[in-house]
């Protein structure tokens, strides 16, 4: 290292620009006023090929950040599962189709098809919108965390030396950062944890298995919906995708694991042997094709686990650092995306110096032992897929129906959208009974109200955007005689001093760090939104109805679908991340308190 490298100092330092450490980008400048940078060592984006299929929950995360938008125009969305399996005659034919998302609540019942590059070309624009681009090509070569007494939150123990490949040899090669925090979204060889010397736990399976993006030209009558054929001559997977583009996965008989390595040697395979792979499996259907091959990749499936996420709650790693598992069931990316949006917002509360810093261990057990499940189900849809089916010969085969029901059962699981966090400080599950039908630990569903004081319908989803705050939906119940006397005594109480509403404020407002969202039942032609108590109502459109809209067409039975008796005040928290953490009677505020001093730092202190 140069003596005279530059020093500089920073909130957070982020290791790695695809889709895990980008999100992280994005949520910190998304939240504003944090001081990050983020490196990656390759001189430029990917622009092909790599993960291509965006589940139903990562749509909502990334509608959340306002992003959704233009990955639905840019990609393919896939409604459609396709089964085939070979019939007596030992060809395949068509056994069945289901829905290609089997998630009831999902908001965007679909999957995005399109590739890695374009995902992140939408990361990458909000970002220089937001004056943070990603320093390439850069990576670390030494880092530190400062041993000795507990570090205080304003500190910067991680000092991490960087290496800029472009620079010349003889100034600016070498740079020092101190952080407060690092994370390491570097991908499954990630530096950042061999150098803390995490194990990743797990194992390599048998399974080795070819990609390839193509442009077919074709009589398979599902190549426009995802297909899965188990064929005698092995098994593909049919993923439409942007354009007219499509991926085909094929499950590789030949043996391209280098032994000394135990990785695949992609010099003993070609994309037109894939092509031939896939012809066989497709028989007797033709598949020839229409342009060029746009890109190709052979791997081999390992499940694998990070033994832990941080290093002393200053350094984390995030994404194919912690998890690795098969790319079938289009998992990773959607993994890491939802391990990013998890983690930044209890950083910046702990750098605002909102939280405790003990919020941070809530990353690891809750992307920890979501992991763990995902690569419990990776085991048994990876054995599903890559088995031989079920035929005459064969009686020992994987059946049609074994493969869909593992569909049916695991769909909430595969969408996203059935995702539970475990109790934790910001998982409290005291009062579920208060609305049974909202699951504390799972992400809000979707719900269409009416704003009170114009009759617009709105996606509740759309007023949880993510911006670092809790939202606090009150379910007022309806408004009349007895009861607004009720309702205006609660906003008396929450407007009191002890008040977790007041005792959390800054410079006298809440609203940095809480949104309240008012929800009454009435009626919309009667409806005056101007009598919900000013607490209440933070601006006209944070009240709605739950009625259904003047159309006749959306909204009503928010009520009745929660289970929530309209006779009491409901409070349900939801965190900056989407998730229910903790509901409440009104009777209850006390337990409301207590959930918030168990993590936020009083104003006051
Ligand atoms: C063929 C294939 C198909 C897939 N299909 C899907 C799918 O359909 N859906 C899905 O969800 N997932 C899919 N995946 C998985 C998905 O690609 C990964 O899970 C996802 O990219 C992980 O994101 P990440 O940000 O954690 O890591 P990566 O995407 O690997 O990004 C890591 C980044 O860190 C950089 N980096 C690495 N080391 C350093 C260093 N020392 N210094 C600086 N920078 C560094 C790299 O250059 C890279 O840009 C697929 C993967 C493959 C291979």
């Amino acid at each position: 290292m140069s003596p005279n490298a530059p020093e500089s100092y920073i909130d957070v330092l982020i290791i790695g620009a695809g889709p895990a450490g980008l999100t992280s980008a994005t949520a910190f400048a998304a939240a504003g006023g944090i001081n990050v940078r983020i490196i990656d060592q390759r001189a430029s984006k990917i622009s092909v090929g790599h993960a291509d299929g965006v589940h139903a929950r990562t749509v909502e995360v990334l509608q959340s950040y306002g992003l959704a938008e233009r990955m639905l125009r840019e990609g393919n969305q896939l409604y459609m599962y396709a089964f085939y399996n070979p019939n007596d005659a030992g060809e395949i034919e068509l056994t069945g189709r289901a829905p290609g998302v089997i998630a009831p609540t999902a908001r965007f019942p679909f999957v995005v098809g399109l590739h890695q590059g374009a995902i992140e070309a939408i990361f990458l624009d909000f970002m220089s919108q937001n004056n943070l681009i990603v320093d390439r090509p850069t990576r670390p070569y030494a880092m530190e965390i400062s041993q000795g007494q507990p570090h205080s939150p304003s500190s910067y123990p991680v000092k991490v030396t960087l290496e800029h490949l472009n620079a010349p040899t003889d100034g600016g090669k070498t740079e020092v950062v101190h952080a407060k925090y690092v994370i390491g979204a570097d991908g499954a060889h990630s530096w950042v944890r061999q150098t803390l010397g995490i194990d990743m736990v797990g194992e390599q399976t048998d399974y080795t298995w070819g990609v390839v993006d193509i442009v077919p030209d074709t009589n398979f009558p599902d190549i426009r919906n995802k297909a899965a054929i188990h064929s005698e001559n092995g098994a593909c997977l049919i993923i439409p995708r942007e354009d007219d583009k499509v991926r085909l996965y094929v499950q590789l008989s030949e043996d391209v694991v280098d032994p000394s390595t135990r990785r695949v040697d992609k010099s003993q395979m070609s994309p037109e042997k894939l092509i031939e792979v896939a012809r066989k499996s497709l028989h007797p259907y033709y598949l020839s094709l229409s342009s060029e091959i746009e890109w190709w990749s052979i791997y081999i499936i390992g499940q694998r686990v990070a033994s832990k996420y941080s290093d002393k709650d200053r350094v984390f790693i995030v994404g194919d650092a912690c998890h690795t598992h098969s790319p079938k069931a289009g998992q990773g990316m959607n993994a890491s995306i939802s391990d990013a949006h998890n983690l930044a917002w209890k950083i910046v509360h702990v750098l605002r110096g909102w939280a405790h810093p003990s919020i941070l261990k809530t990353y690891e057990t809750e992307r920890r032992n979501y992991a763990q499940d995902l690569i419990d189900f990776d085991k048994r849809y990876a054995a599903l897929f890559s088995g031989k089916p079920r035929t005459l010969e064969n009686q020992e085969g994987i059946t049609h129906e074994e493969f869909s029901r593992a569909l049916q059962i695991h769909g909430g699981f595969i969408s996203g959208i059935g995702v539970h966090y475990y109790l934790s400080a910001i998982v409290n599950t005291k009062h579920q009974t208060s609305a049974k039908n909202l699951v504390i630990g799972e992400r809000m569903p979707p719900q269409i109200f009416i704003q009170g004081a114009d009759a617009r319908p709105v996606e509740v989803h759309d007023l949880l955007p993510a911006d670092t705050r809790f939202k606090i939906l009150v379910f007022l119940g309806p408004l009349d005689g007895s009861r607004l006397v009720k309702v205006n005594g609660l906003a008396n109480d929450l407007d009191a001093p002890t008040s977790f509403l007041r005792k959390y404020s800054i410079d006298g407002q809440f609203s940095h760090i809480f949104d309240i969202i008012s929800i009454a039942q009435g009626d919309k032609f009667v409806f005056n939104y101007l009598h919900v108590p000013q607490i209440f109502r933070p601006h006209w459109s944070k009240v709605l109805l739950d009625d259904i809209d003047v159309a006749r067409t959306q909204g009503g039975d928010a009520y009745e679908r929660f289970s929530i008796n309209p006779q009491e005040v409901t409070f349900v928290i939801v965190r900056p991340d989407g998730f229910v953490g903790m509901i409440a009677p009104s009777t209850a505020l006390e337990d409301v308190d207590e959930y918030f001093a168990s993590f936020l730092i009083p104003r006051t202190c």
